[in-house]
């Protein structure tokens, strides 16, 4: 069987003005109860320590069929800041980990955006 992806939203705290415009829970409501993801779930920053024990402990050890779907800031940056651990995990980033920059967007952009990688995930 195929996992369905998991969504997690990285919301730089809560502060940060380049997530000023996104109804967090507007979007994440969305994620989860329309879209063919196992769950979604939002954490406050990723990129910190306890970003970093977050991930070591939620990640499972050599399960390469999982996908998550990061909303948060630049791609590159993503991958950069959580290669390490993935990497810990046994797991491939470059296909596991699928890292949407969803600054300085509107609601319905930055769901539109989810939906399409969710849609293509799922093969629709
Ligand atoms: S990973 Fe990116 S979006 Fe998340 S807290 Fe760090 S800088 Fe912000």
């Amino acid at each position: 069987m195929v996992e369905k992806p998991r969504f997690i939203m990285c919301i730089c705290t809560g502060e940060c003005p380049g997530f000023a415009k996104l109804d967090l829970w507007k979007l994440i409501n969305y994620v989860r109860n329309e879209l063919d993801v196992e769950y979604a779930i939002v954490h406050p920053q990723l990129c910190v320590d306890d970003g970093d024990r977050f991930w070591a402990d939620y990640l499972k050890e050599g399960r390469n069929d999982v996908v998550y779907i990061v909303g948060g800031c630049d791609p590159k940056m993503q991958n950069k800041l959580f290669k390490e651990v993935f990497t810990s995990k046994g797991l491939d980033i470059d296909k596991q980990l699928i890292p949407l920059d969803l600054r300085n967007m509107e609601t319905p952009e930055a769901m539109k955006k989810v939906e399409e990688v969710v849609s293509k995930l799922a093969g629709e």
